[in-house]
């Protein structure tokens, strides 16, 4: 559970630390390296920028990649409770037509878990052993000291910026060029009580124009429902009737979706972009960027959370090994060592964007051609690898400080 206490009685349990490590942006990535830290006996600072969690609600396919952080952190049980598998994945045409099926639970079972969880539900998994943070909390400028919204300063060994795709904290470092990638599209994502028959199956319809999800957490369904930005000017209910029309063939599943997302008086949109920065460490100021800070996704690969949590168990691990004068290596390493694997999977999630969010019946048809051919181990191979080549973060650690080492004694 998060407890919201005081900045000042956090800075003053962390005094001591080996590290003094502050985090801002108690979201997921922010979340999994405080926790993985406190099982270290460290106390990181962890601020947030809303005044309570009340952040909107939405579905998270999780990849095997989060499992590590999950077990060092002791609450493997808590989050396969409080998860759905998704064991089965089904390709729609454009007219709504299940044109396959595949088994994602067994491709994947070989690396770990293949689960669906609401983001609140996983905050509260990832913060069972207790997690203290500041909310309302910001950091306002970066310099010899942080300074903080409320005007409190303190200074710190190492500052994680972990607050998001929009950063804030990221403008205050130099990480050289942020870029971005803006497909255009965006989506309603909302909820649905309307599971169907098969509670493990995810559903996607990419059409004409349009995309339509269906992805199971425990007991209930997230519904994205997206288009063009332009097209979803007329509003949830006329876009929902468009699908109707265009995608005959849906079912009553994927009706109840176009339901759920019309009857919502307030289905939050979520605008398809990405982010990636040139440069995860900020040495000179001894900060690092991490998660959607660091690269936010598109939606197409399922796999931004999966990232954002294998980061931070790499960083949170590697850390173990670190001091105040080992430091310095250790984040380069981590840099040296994450970044492309996060960038790959970020590449993935590109490639398959051009894929999904294209207009007309022909890319439509030849989409659907294609579908029919591939097998879901050749769609999904990079991340797959990704996954089976999780580095390991105690030989990388121990590898750079052997190294500085030598450096000293040669
Ligand atoms: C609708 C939706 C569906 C998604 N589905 C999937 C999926 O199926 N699978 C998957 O792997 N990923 C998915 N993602 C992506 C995934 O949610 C993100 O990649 C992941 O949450 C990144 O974690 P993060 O901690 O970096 O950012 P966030 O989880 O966004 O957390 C950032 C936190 O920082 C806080 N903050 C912001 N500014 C400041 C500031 N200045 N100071 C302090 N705090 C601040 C925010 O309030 C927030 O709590 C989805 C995303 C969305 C929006």
């Amino acid at each position: 559970m998060l407890t919201d206490i005081a900045l000042s009685e956090q800075l003053d349990a962390q005094r001591d630390d080996r590290l003094r490590i502050l985090i801002a942006g108690a979201g997921v990535a922010g979340i999994t390296l405080a926790s993985l830290l406190r099982t270290q006996g460290l106390h990181p600072v962890l601020i947030e920028r809303m005044p309570r969690m009340e952040h909107p609600g939405y579905m998270l396919a999780l990849m095997p990649t989060v499992d590590p952080a999950l077990k060092d952190i002791g609450v493997h049980d808590e989050y396969l409770a409080r998860s759905s598998p998704l064991s089965r994945y089904a390709f729609r045409s454009h007219r709504g037509r299940t044109l396959r099926t595949d088994d994602l639970g067994a491709l994947l079972a070989l690396h770990g878990d293949y689960q669906g969880i609401e983001r609140g539900a996983l905050l509260d998994v990832l913060t069972a052993r207790g997690c203290p943070v500041s909310f309302g909390t910001t950091i306002t400028a970066v310099g010899g000291d942080v300074v903080f919204s409320s005007g409190e300063r303190s200074a710190f060994d190492l500052i994680v910026a972990a607050d998001g795709i929009h950063s804030r904290t990221r403008d205050l470092l130099d990480v050289g060029e942020v870029s971005t990638v803006d497909t255009g599209w965006a989506g309603w994502v909302t909820w649905s009580d309307a599971v169907g028959d098969d509670p493990a199956l995810g559903e996607e319809l990419w059409g004409d124009g349009l995309f339509l999800g269906v992805y199971p957490v425990k007991d209930r369904v997230g519904i994205f429902l997206g288009g063009p930005v332009d097209d979803l000017t007329i509003g949830p209910s006329a876009f929902a009737a468009r699908v109707r029309e265009s995608a005959p063939g849906i079912g009553s599943r994927l009706d109840s979706a176009l339901d759920a997302v019309t009857a919502d008086p307030d289905p939050y949109l979520w605008p398809l972009t990405d982010v990636r920065a040139e440069r995860w460490v900020d040495a000179g100021r001894s900060a690092v960027l991490l998660g959607d800070a660091a690269s936010g996704f598109l939606p197409t690969a399922g796999i931004g959370a999966g990232m954002a949590m294998d980061s931070a168990w790499m960083l949170g691990r590697m850390l173990a090994h670190a001091d105040r004068a080992s430091l310095a290596a250790v984040l380069a390493e981590w840099e040296r060592v994450e970044k492309p694997r996060v960038e790959s999977a970020q590449s993935n999630s590109r490639l398959l964007a051009t894929l999904m969010f294209r207009r007309g019946k022909v890319v439509a048809w030849l989409r659907e051609t294609a579908m029919r051919v591939m097998t879901v181990k050749a769609v999904l191979g990079p991340i797959i690898r990704l996954i089976a080549e999780q580095p390991d973060p105690d030989a990388a650690a121990t590898a750079v400080l052997r190294r500085r080492a030598e450096a000293r004694l040669s």
